[in-house]
């Protein structure tokens, strides 16, 4: 196979990444587990009484937010983890053509080659054009206009 990049560079810019990541991926779930905590110790100065039921309900809710949108990012760097070891990552899923290093280091999850994600957005682009006119013709056949996409 030839290769753009020097293996041996590539590799060595890949190892550093991987580590990148996993620094990442420690802090995030450091954050995660102080935040839980602090919230944890705020219950406890309320005390017990009546409205603790409702409050940690509430919490629970708070913190299921937080960890969801938290774990897309864990998911996310998960992926990436696995990609690097079984040695897909940095390929772009679309044409096989290595990504760019400088494209990885400010989008360290993307699957996709510049190339390919500029011809993606294209392609969305003229769907949304025809969602939009599609919606368009509905509009003025019927009177509900609560149907705008943002
Ligand atoms: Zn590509």
């Amino acid at each position: 196979m030839a290769k753009k990049s020097t293996a041996a560079s590539r590799k060595k810019f890949l190892g550093d990444l991987k580590e990148h990541l996993l620094d990442m991926k420690g802090k995030l779930l450091a954050g995660i587990d102080s935040e839980l905590k602090a919230e944890r110790e705020g219950n406890k100065d309320e005390g017990m009484d009546t409205y603790d039921l409702a409050s940690e309900e509430r919490d629970r809710e708070i913190n299921f937010i937080l960890s969801d949108r938290e774990r897309v990012k864990i998911k996310q760097i998960d992926d990436a983890l696995d990609r690097l070891d079984q040695g897909t990552y940095g390929v772009c899923e679309s044409c096989g053509l290595e990504i760019a290093e400088e494209r990885l280091q400010a989008m360290p999850f993307t699957r996709l080659c510049r190339d390919c994600q500029q011809e993606q957005e294209k392609e969305a682009k003229s769907q949304r054009r025809f969602d939009d006119e599609r919606n368009t013709y509905r509009k003025l056949g019927s009177t509900d206009a609560d149907e705008e996409n943002p």
